[in-house]
C-alpha cells in the first residue's frame, strides 16, 4: 500500500492514518525509499535518520493501535507524520553541522524546543536538510557539503537557506520540513520551489536549540505543500517558551477571513515592491494572483512602505553584526572542529580559520568593522535607527490594510553558479523578504504560476505581528480556487 504515500499532503497523510488506511511505518519507508532514490541526486538530506524515523514510526503505530483497543480518540495532534528538519536547529543524538565545517562532529545533547513540541506530537523526523552555512545566502551553495539541486529544474539553485528543506518537500522527500528565516530563507526557497513557506512573527516560535545567525531577525519557519499543512505546524511549535525570552506569553488573536471568501479584505500593493529589476513574468505572475484574491471578495489598493530601498544595506549591517557575535562561540574548544596548537589563541585562528568557509568569514568581518569602537554610531547605530523607520513603515500602512501582496523574489530560480563571483549579486536577491524581518512581521510565500521555463513564482503575503494565521487563512482561501500548489516536479 505504500505505492503513491509520497503523493499525500501533511493533513491527508494524518488522515489516512488516523482512518487506519496505512501504517506510520509504511507511510515513512515510502519517504525513506523516495530519499534513497533521489538524494543522491538532489543532496536535499545531509543526514538520513532511517533507524531512529522507522522507531519512532513503530511506536506511532503502537500508540493508533492501543487507542483504537481501547477507543480513546485522544491521539497526539501529528501521530506518525515524517518531517525533515533543517540542520541549523538542534535535535537530541543528530549531527547539526549548520552546513559548516566547523560543526562537521557536533552533535548536540538537546532539541530545539520548536522540534521538540512537535516530538512530542508524535512526528517521525527523517532527517537533517541542507543549509548554506549558518544559514547564510540564498542558494545552498554556502552550504560546505554541496550545493542543493533544485528538482523542478536539477542544474538550478533551491534558494536557501533552506534550500534543502524546499527540496525535500518539492520533490515529496518529506510531507513538511522546517526551516529558517533570518531575511527570507523560507519564503525565498519556498518561492523557488513552488512551496507554501511561513515565516513566522518574531517571537512567535522559540528560537531555543536554534543555533544563531541573526539573533533580533532569525525565526523559525515551515516549508509546506500548502497553507493547511504549514498551519497544522505552527499550530504545535508556536507559542511562549520559558527558555526564550523573546517568545510572547499570550499570542494575540488577530481577524482572518474564513472559508472561501475574502470579503472585507484589504490587500496593499506596495510599489517599492515593483521596481525595475523584477522579471516581467514575476510580475505577471503576482498580478495575476492579487487579481484572484479580489475575484473572492478583497480590495487591492496601492500603497507605500518608502524606506524600501534601505532594507538591503541596514540588514547586511545587522545581520552580519550580531552573527559576528553568535559565531565567536565557534573557537575550537567547546564545539566541533579543532587545530590543535600549543598556543590557545593560534589554535583560535587556526579552528576558525579551517572550519568557516569565505562567506561566513566576509560576514565575520563586515560585523566585527561594524561594531567597532569608531565605527558603531555610524553603521550599527544608524542601521538601527533606520530599522525603526522601516517597521514604521509596516505599522502605518497595517491602519489601512490588513495584508500586504508582493512579489517574494526578483526572478524565478537562478542556475547554479550564476552569482558565483559576486555576493552582493547574491544579496539583491534578498530585496524583497528583508524588509520583514527588519520589521519582525510574518510572511508567507505562496506558488502563484509557472514561467516560461516552467520554474514556479512566489506570491508574497505579510501581515501585521502576530497575523500568522490571517495570511494562512488568504493563503487557504487562494489554494481552494488555484491549484499551482498541487504541481509536482517530474524526477
Ligand atoms: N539570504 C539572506 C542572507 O544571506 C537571508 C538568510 C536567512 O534568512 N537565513 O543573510
Amino acid at each position: 500500500m505504500s505505492a503513491g504515500l509520497h503523493e499525500l499532503s501533511a493533513k491527508q497523510a494524518l488522515a489516512g492514518l488516523r482512518a487506519g488506511k496505512f501504517s506510520s511505518v509504511e507511510l515513512t519507508r515510502a519517504y525513506l525509499e523516495r530519499i534513497e532514490q533521489h538524494n543522491p541526486r538532489l543532496n536535499a538530506y545531509l543526514h538520513v535518520a532511517a533507524e531512529s524515523a522507522l522507531q519512532a514510526a513503530a511506536a506511532a503505530d503502537k500508540q493508533y493501535a492501543k487507542a483504537k483497543r481501547s477507543k480513546s480518540a485522544k491521539l497526539p495532534a501529528l501521530l506518525g507524520l515524517p518531517i525533515a528538519v533543517k540542520d541549523v536547529l538542534a535535535v537530541a543524538g543528530m549531527p547539526a553541522t549548520c552546513g559548516s565545517r566547523i560543526l562537521e562532529n557536533f552533535v548536540p545533547s538537546y532539541t530545539a524546543t520548536s522540534v521538540q513540541r512537535l516530538l512530542d506530537a508524535g512526528v517521525v523526523i527523517l532527517g537533517k536538510t541542507n543549509t548554506d552555512e549558518f544559514a547564510m545566502g540564498s542558494s545552498t551553495e554556502n552550504s560546505a557539503y554541496g550545493v542543493t539541486h533544485n528538482p523542478w529544474d536539477e542544474t538550478r539553485v533551491p534558494g536557501g537557506s533552506s534550500g534543502g528543506s524546499a527540496a525535500a518537500v518539492a520533490a515529496r522527500l518529506a510531507p513538511v520540513a522546517l526551516g529558517t528565516d533570518t531575511g527570507g530563507s523560507v519564503r525565498q526557497p519556498a518561492a523557488f520551489c513552488g512551496l507554501s513557506g511561513l515565516k513566522t512573527t518574531y517571537g512567535r516560535v522559540s528560537r531555543y536549540g536554534l543555533v544563531a545567525f541573526g539573533s533580533s531577525l532569525d525565526t523559525v519557519g515551515v516549508l509546506a505543500r500548502d497553507a493547511a499543512d504549514a498551519g497544522l505546524i505552527l499550530k504545535v511549535m508556536g507559542g511562549y517558551d520559558p527558555r526564550d525570552a523573546t517568545t510572547v506569553e499570550k499570542t494575540p488573536k488577530l481577524e482572518k477571513p474564513s472559508g472561501k471568501s475574502l470579503k472585507g479584505l484589504r490587500i496593499g500593493v506596495p510599489k517599492e515592491y515593483f521596481i525595475d529589476g523584477l522579471s516581467a513574468e514575476v510580475e505577471n505572475g503576482v498580478r495575476e494572483a492579487i487579481r484572484q484574491l479580489e475575484a473572492l471578495g478583497a480590495k487591492a489598493v496601492p500603497v507605500s512602505l518608502p524606506h524600501t530601498e534601505y532594507a538591503l544595506p541596514v540588514y547586511y549591517i545587522i545581520a552580519p553584526a550580531e552573527a559576528s557575535a553568535n559565531l565567536a562561540r565557534f573557537d575550537g574548544v567547546r564545539y566541533g572542529l579543532r587545530v590543535a596548537q600549543d598556543d590557545l589563541i593560534e589554535m583560535f585562528k587556526r579552528s576558525r580559520g579551517a572550519g568557516f568557509g569565505p562567506e561566513v568569514k566576509r560576514r565575520i568581518m563586515i560585523g566585527s568593522y561594524a561594531l567597532s569602537a569608531g565605527y558603531y554610531d555610524a553603521y550599527y547605530g544608524q542601521a538601527q535607527k533606520v530599522r525603526a523607520l522601516i517597521r514604521r513603515d509596516f505599522d502605518n500602512v497595517f491602519k489601512k490594510v490588513d495584508i500586504i501582496a508582493a512579489p517574494s523574489t526578483p526572478s524565478t530560480a537562478f542556475r547554479i553558479g550564476a552569482h558565483g563571483n559576486d555576493p552582493l549579486e547574491m544579496y539583491l536577491e534578498d530585496v524583497f523578504t528583508l524588509p520583514a524581518n527588519l520589521a519582525g512581521v510574518p510572511g508567507l510565500c505562496v506558488c502563484a504560476g509557472f514561467d516560461g521555463q516552467s520554474l514556479p513564482i512566489g506570491l508574497q503575503m505579510l501581515g501585521p505581528h502576530f497575523a500568522d494565521e490571517r495570511l494562512l487563512a488568504v493563503a487557504a482561501a487562494y489554494q481552494k480556487v488555484t491549484d499551482w500548489h498541487k504541481q509536482a516536479p517530474a524526477l
